[in-house]
């Protein structure tokens, strides 16, 4: 796929006074700014009056609700403001902001820029975007920001929970890198050891600075930034987020769908992530503390799960999603008995590469102990979910996505978290 990656990606205390400059320099002249009532208090406002003060033609569309859905009703709330005029496009916000305004400028062929207002979520370099239609979301291919320009202050007095999301997210890389190997080892999934790499290295910068990202220092924050942005640019050089997104991942998308199939509120993204990854990081604990003797044992006893009790449990875990989330495990779930002695024979003779991958995985209770530093939750009754549905997304996470995770391989050892 042909992208262009945000260039440049700022992140500095007088990153909108480098932003006039960048849309001087462009003959940017037209602007669109889009903002909810939030990230327009904290950085919409300001950037108008620098614009308008600067001379440049600048509108702006505040997106109202405490709730801000990427759905059909805001992208056309956005398309609505525009007045048919070449305008670069100016995401005010973090996530969703961020992928309302990549879809619009993306279907109208306008360059939009980023104008973070939290360091709350890995999507700010992404090309996808996840926009929910008719109650199913969906992430649909669209661009990259042209450049990022985080104000560095604004980041630093985001509210402490979105830093810790953003962080949580980050930390999520742990287990998610993890799954990356294994899949490759044991599945023969696409992989690039570089891609690996450069995935680990934002979880352990992140983690290494915990202590100084809990207190939002500006060195810290910008070091966060910098690592949420990197780990977009790591899924664009990919070109899939499969190093930044495992079994955590897939946790936190069945609680996301959950939650709205029963209309109650969102959780932010990385904080439901950071919540999971203390639960995946206890499955790789559970596989590090087996011997190959152990695991031995428990491959021999292992049978084939029976195809109709998988789509019962999907029929269950998934209501009305339940079909197209089958249809696309199907490689998975049409798994012949050969298939399944081949994956297990598989499993014993790279024990040891196993063994490998999972000890670099920090145990769980080291996980959430780096996620109430940043102020996170780290428990899923603190994000208000009862132990019913953090178990259901254990038991029916890794049904999302047709990728072999840590918990494909628990259950081939009959481990339980
Ligand atoms: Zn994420």
């Amino acid at each position: 796929m042909i992208y262009t990656k945000p260039h440049p990606v700022v992140v500095a205390e007088d990153a909108l006074e480098q932003l006039i400059d960048y849309c001087r320099q462009n003959n940017y002249t037209r602007l669109q700014i889009v903002a909810d009532v939030n990230t327009d208090r904290a950085l919409g406002c300001k950037l108008e009056t620098m614009f308008d003060s600067a001379g440049f033609n600048v509108q702006k569309v505040l997106l109202h609700g405490q709730e801000i859905i990427a759905d059909a009703e805001r992208v056309y709330q956005v398309m609505l403001a525009l007045d048919g005029s070449q305008r670069i496009l100016i995401a005010v916000g973090a996530g969703t902001i961020t992928d309302i305004t990549r879809f619009v400028s993306h279907r109208l062929g306008l360059p939009f820029i980023s104008a973070p207002s939290a360091p709350s979520v890995d999507g700010f370099a992404s090309i996808g975007a996840p926009v929910l239609i008719d109650g199913v979301k969906i992430s649909l291919p669209t661009h990259a920001p042209a450049a990022i320009f985080a104000d560095l202050n604004v980041l630093s007095d985001a509210p402490r929970a979105m830093i810790a999301a953003g962080f949580a997210d980050i930390l999520g890389k742990f287990t998610s890198v993890a799954d990356f190997r294994l899949g490759h080892l044991l599945y023969n999934e696409r992989y690039d050891a570089e891609i690996a790499q450069r995935t680990y290295a934002v979880a352990r910068v992140c983690e290494e600075h915990a202590e100084a990202i809990g207190q939002a220092t500006p060195a810290s924050i910008r070091l966060l930034m910098h690592a949420l942005v990197e780990s977009g640019l790591i899924i664009l050089d990919f070109g899939d987020s499969a190093s930044a997104s495992g079994a955590e991942h897939h946790m936190s998308h069945f609680w996301e769908m959950m939650l709205l199939r029963k209309g109650r509120p969102a959780i932010l993204h990385g904080a439901k992530v950071g919540v999971a990854t203390v639960m995946i990081a206890d499955l790789y604990a559970q596989v590090r503390a087996l011997s190959r003797a152990e695991a031995a044992d428990r491959l021999e006893a292992a049978t084939l799960p029976e195809k109709d009790a998988e789509l019962a449990a999907i029929r269950s875990a998934f209501g009305a999603e339940a079909e197209a989330v089958a249809r696309n495990h199907a490689p998975f779930l049409d798994m012949t008995p050969d298939d399944y002695d081949a994956i297990k024979r598989r499993i014993l003779e790279r024990w040891d590469e196993i063994q490998t991958v999972a000890a670099q995985v920090p145990p769980p209770d080291e996980i959430a102990r780096l996620l109430a530093v940043v102020g996170g939750p780290t428990t899923a009754a603190e994000l208000g979910l009862t132990d019913a549905e953090a178990a259901l997304a254990l038991d029916n996470g890794h049904y999302l996505r047709n990728r072999f995770t840590v918990r494909k391989l628990a259950r081939v050892l009959g481990l339980r978290a």
